[in-house]
Formats: structure tokens, C-alpha cells, sequence
């Protein structure tokens, strides 16, 4: 059920490179096409301005040098500084333009992606991790970002400035011409093996950079365990690893890159050799002017660089279609979990909660068999067992985060698969095991976004014990919590996220208690927030707390995917049956 982003193995054919670039047109590019337009002018302005530049060079040599015409001195030099001057100022409109129509769309490539992964069934995330998916959506578009650029520059200026000065070359000698492009066609077979090439290395080389990423991630996500186990010596050999394999492919990807143009300067040599022999002759025997030699000479001179910069397009091209490809796979896909057509408005008050003959399997891994229970209106329902047993499986049942293999799972009377997702979500708060604080102030943490006066938030801080350490910290609620809320301890963090769920109000409380992280003293604190969050609402708690489970209403036990038993705890302990084992085993030392 778990669908892995996967790569496509083979080089895609041209027509299929095609497709992906008009798909991208298509999306996020096509919009801007107004702006993409007028830096193509600046930049065509830019490109010309090169080709008058080698022109000026016949009177320059013709009239001025040789002809020794002062008069024509000023208005040659006057041109030429003009030229300089348009091509400076067209050269950094142009770049401010590109950059600003690049950057928008690819930000808008970005917070679709964003969007679309975080809409993403659990099953995906669970097999793509974080760092894999960050890579993707900094990593690849910045890819093509840097290509599409490339492209129009070269599409805008460079094919100007090239036609401009080749305007230039023919119109001094057009046989001249043909002998420098003498190279041209001996490139063709190298170079769309080099373009494979580059391709199947880009390939390689986003891969193991999306690694490393992953990698990364998780080594400083888990930095604390990472350190009590003593693994930073075997993470770091882990790491040196992956650091050779892309050094590695860093360089093969360089090496078919840096061929392209490579191949071009070779060709261009040919051409440069070719014409000094054929035309060197013609010049000495003055059937052409000092000034026809020189124009021709900066003209063809100038157009290496921009050959050399449409060369490594298409090498640079083949890269982006390697990330386009990857994206476009991952925008493709959708999730298997979605609202329905027509939904069912949710159930209104405090509802119950019924699971009916539900079986679940993880691959071929049952996690729930055949399960039937209820959870009563108001009350305090919990889910005990051992490891494994399938209590987290429930909790993400009713959100909708998996679907069961058959049976029903109820709220108020209304299945889940009828209600919309967002509306179905919005009757759970979730307290777990981790709160989930983000690097924002405790404020933020709090309200997301929303304005939640401070009447309204107060009472909740109370209530949920916030208000014990808030005069503590220095800047109040406006205090920034770090990283994963790592500036406040574990039973401070929550606390924030009992006060968080206070303020969401919301019908159903799934709490995933959290003993393990806390010390007696918060843990006490954290308890009464929590008895105070449950008044009035239809809870489900995965209890590993005595206290807890005393308290419940009823007990859940839970063995290997089934219920085994269930009761008050009175009338569990009384019985001879699984209860009373999971008890000794946990509670009678
Ligand atoms: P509990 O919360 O009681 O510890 P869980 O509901 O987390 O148990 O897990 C029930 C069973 O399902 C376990 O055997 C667990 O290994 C398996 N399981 C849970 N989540 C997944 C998953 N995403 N993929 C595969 N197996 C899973």
C-alpha cells in the first residue's frame, strides 16, 4: 500500500524530454510570458550591440588607422562608447528581469509542490523521507531555475549576438565564413553522446545528493540519540561514504558537462586556423583592408563564448529534464486517501465513536483484526497492550491518516470515508507523545496564524498550566521556542500543546500519553491539564499510566491487532484474563 517515488531507469527519449518541458511551459512558465519578453528585447538589444561592436571595427581600422580621417575619430569613438554603454545597462536590466520571472515561477513550482506533498497519504511519507523531499523541492527546481534561465539568456541574447555577428563575418566574406565553420559538423556524433552522457549522470548525481540529504536529516533530527549511543564516529563513516560517492559523480557529471563546450572550442579552433590560412593570403596580397580582417576576426572571436554558452545548454537542458522528471513523477501521483464527492456534514456535540469488524494490514503485515469497539459520548476511553498491538493503528483510523481493509469506522453515526478529510480532522485534537512546536515564537505555537485574543488564550494557558512557567521566560509569549521547541523542556513543551488543544475546542481528544519524557513533579502538572482538556469531550487514550488507566471509563486491551477484553479497570482486574498479565507484567514489581 506504501507507494515509493520511483525513478524512471531509462534515459527518456527526446519527444518524452520534450513533453516535460511543455508541461512546465504549460504550468508555471506560460504566465509570465509578458516579462520573459521584454528581457528577451533588452537582451536581443544586448546581443546586437556585440555585433555592431565587431563592425566598428572596419572604419576603425579603414578610415581612422589606415585612412588617418580625424574627423571620423570622434564619431567612431562616440559610437563605440555608446555601444558599451547600451550594452552595460540593456545587460543588467535584463539579468534583474530574468532573475525576478524565474525565481516567481519556480516559487510558484515550489508552493505547489509544498502543497501537493503535505497533501500526501501517511503511506508516502512513510517510505519518502523528509530530506528526499526537501531535496526535490529545493534541490531540483533550483535545477531548473538555474536551466531556465540559461535557456532564455541563450534563446534571447545569445542567438542575437550570434546572428549579429555571423551577420557580420558574412557580409566581409561569406567563403570566410563557411572555413570557420569548418568544425561545425565533425562535433555532431560526440556531442549527442556526450548529451547521454551528462544525463545519466545528472541522474546519479541528484541521487546521491538526495541521500546525503536524507541522511543529514536524520542524523540531526535524532542528534540526541545519535550522541547517547555513542554513533557519531559510525555516522560520520556513513556520511564519508556518501561525501566520495558524490564527489565521484560531481566530477563525471563536470567532465560530460564541461565537454559540451568543450567540443565547441575545438571546433572554433579548427575554424580560427582554417581562415587564417585560406584568408591570410588574400589580406597580404591586399585584396582585402586591415579593417575587413579585423571586424571579421572580432566578430567570429566574439562568437566563441556565446557558442560555448548554447553548447552547455543542451548539456545543462539534459540536466533539467532529469529534475523535471522528478518532479512532474512526484506531482503526478495522488493521494489514495481523499474527501469525497459529495460529503457528509460531520457530526454535531460530543460524539461516540464505533469501530465495527475493522481489519487493517501494512503489506502483508496485519496490524488490526477484525476489531469492534466503542467509545461512549463524554467519556475517558483506553487503549492498553502491549507493543505493536495496534493502538496507534486506531488513533490513525479515525483521523483518516490509513483506510481499513473492511469494516466501519463511525463518529456520531457517520462513517469517516463520508466526511470531508479537513472537516473529519477538525474534530480531533491530538496530544502525543512529542509535541509538535515549530522554531516560531511561543505565541505562533499557540494560535497558528489565527488572532486569538488574549482573553480567549489566557484561560486556556491556565488550564493547561502554561501560566506556571510563562513569567519565567524572558520575552513571555513572544519568546522563540527553537528548533522543534528545544528551548522548553519536555513537560513544558506539553503543556503547550494541551493549551493549543484547549483553544481548538474540539469534540474528540486522542491522547498518546507521554510518561517516558516526563519527571514525576511535570508529569503530575501535565496529568490535571490533561483530566481538565478531557471534561466534556469523547477521549481515546493510549495509556500506559496507572493513574490513567484507573480513571478511564473503560479499557480497551489490545493484543497483536485484536481486542482481547474490555471493562472497567474494577472489573478487568477481577478476571483471570489478558488484563490482569499486562497489569502484573507492568505494574506489580
Ligand atoms: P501500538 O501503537 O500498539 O504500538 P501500532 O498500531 O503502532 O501498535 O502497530 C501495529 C502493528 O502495525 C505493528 O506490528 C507495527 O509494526 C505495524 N505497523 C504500524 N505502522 C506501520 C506502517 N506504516 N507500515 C508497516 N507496518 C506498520
Amino acid at each position: 500500500m506504501s507507494k515509493k517515488f520511483k525513478e524512471p531507469e531509462k534515459p527518456e527519449n527526446p519527444d518524452a524530454v520534450r513533453g516535460l518541458f511543455v508541461w512546465l511551459w504549460r504550468g508555471y512558465l506560460k504566465r509570465y510570458t509578458g516579462l520573459m519578453l521584454v528581457a528577451m528585447l533588452f537582451m536581443s538589444i544586448e546581443g546586437a550591440m556585440s555585433g555592431l561592436l565587431a563592425y566598428m571595427m572596419k572604419p576603425m581600422f579603414d578610415d581612422v588607422f589606415v585612412g588617418g580621417n580625424a574627423d571620423a575619430l570622434s564619431w567612431v569613438a562616440f559610437a563605440v562608447l555608446a555601444i558599451f554603454v547600451t550594452r552595460a545597462v540593456t545587460g543588467v536590466i535584463q539579468k534583474v528581469l530574468i532573475t525576478r520571472v524565474s525565481q516567481r515561477s519556480m516559487g510558484d513550482l515550489r508552493e505547489d509542490m509544498v502543497d501537493h506533498i503535505m497533501d500526501m497519504d501517511h503511506s508516502f511519507h512513510q517510505v519518502n523521507g523528509p530530506g528526499l523531499m526537501m531535496h526535490r523541492v529545493e534541490g531540483d527546481v533550483g535545477a531548473i531555475a538555474k536551466v531556465w534561465t540559461l535557456l532564455i539568456t541563450g534563446g534571447g541574447r545569445d542567438v542575437v549576438l550570434l546572428v549579429s555577428l555571423f551577420w557580420v563575418a558574412i557580409t566581409i566574406d561569406w567563403r570566410w565564413t563557411l572555413v570557420a565553420l569548418i568544425g561545425l559538423p565533425v562535433m555532431v556524433v560526440p556531442s549527442v553522446l556526450l548529451q547521454r552522457y551528462v544525463r545519466r549522470t545528472a541522474r546519479r548525481l541528484r541521487d546521491v545528493t538526495a541521500y546525503m540529504s536524507t541522511h543529514l536529516n536524520e542524523v540531526f533530527h535524532g542528534i540526541t540519540p545519535v550522541k547517547l549511543n555513542r554513533l557519531e564516529r559510525y555516522q560520520s563513516k556513513r556520511y564519508r561514504v556518501l561525501t566520495r560517492g558524490r564527489v565521484r559523480a560531481e566530477t563525471e557529471a563536470t567532465a560530460g558537462k564541461a565537454s559540451l563546450p568543450g567540443l565547441i572550442d575545438i571546433m572554433s579552433g579548427i575554424g580560427f586556423v582554417g581562415v587564417l590560412l585560406y584568408g591570410g593570403g588574400e589580406i597580404m596580397a591586399g585584396e582585402k583592408t586591415v579593417g575587413d580582417f579585423m571586424a571579421f576576426f572580432t566578430a567570429i572571436g566574439l562568437a566563441f563564448e556565446p557558442l560555448r554558452r548554447l553548447g552547455a545548454i543542451s548539456g545543462a537542458w539534459q540536466q533539467a529534464a532529469a529534475s523535471i522528471e522528478r518532479i512532474k513523477g512526484l506531482m503526478d501521483m495522488q493521494p489514495g486517501l481523499k474527501s469525497p464527492a459529495k460529503p457528509v456534514p460531520p457530526p454535531q456535540g460530543v460524539p461516540q465513536i464505533d469501530l465495527r469488524g475493522v481489519s487493517l494490514s501494512y503489506g502483508d503485515a496485519p496490524a488490526l483484526r477484525d476489531v469492534t469497539l466503542v467509545a461512549e459520548p463524554g467519556q475517558t476511553t483506553a487503549l492498553v497492550g502491549a507493543s505493536g498491538a495496534g493502538k496507534s493503528t486506531i488513533f490513525n483510523l479515525l483521523t483518516r491518516l490509513v483506510d481499513p481493509d473492511t469494516g466501519s469506522v463511525q463518529i456520531g453515526g457517520i462513517e469517516t470515508s463520508d466526511m470531508d478529510l479537513g472537516a473529519l480532522r477538525n474534530l480531533f485534537s491530538v496530544v502525543s507523545q512529542e509535541a509538535l512546536l515549530f522554531d516560531e515564537t511561543l505565541r505562533e505555537n499557540l494560535v497558528f496564524g489565527k488572532d486569538v485574543p488574549d482573553e480567549k488564550l489566557m484561560p486556556a494557558l491556565e488550564a493547561a498550566h502554561v501560566t506556571n512557567f510563562l513569567p519565567r521566560l524572558e520575552q513571555g509569549l513572544e519568546t522563540p521556542v527553537g528548533p522543534r521547541g528545544s528551548s522548553l523542556s519536555g513537560g513544558q513543551r506539553q503543556r503547550v500543546a494541551i493549551a493549543r488543544a484547549l483553544l481548538r475546542d474540539t469534540p474528540i481528544l486522542l491522547l498518546d500519553e507521554a510518561t517516558s519524557a516526563l519527571d514525576t513533579q511535570s508529569e503530575a502538572v501535565v496529568q490535571a491539564a490533561l483530566d481538565r482538556l478531557s471534561q466534556g469531550r469523547t477521549t481515546l487514550v493510549i495509556a500506559h499510566r496507572l493513574t490513567t488507566i484507573r480513571n478511564a471509563d473503560k479499557i480497551v486491551v489490545m493484543d497483536q491487532g485484536r481486542v482481547v477484553d474490555q471493562g472497567s479497570h474494577d472489573d478487568l482486574i477481577t478476571r483471570d484474563g489478558p488484563y490482569k498479565d499486562l497489569y502484573k507484567l507492568q505494574f506489580d514489581k
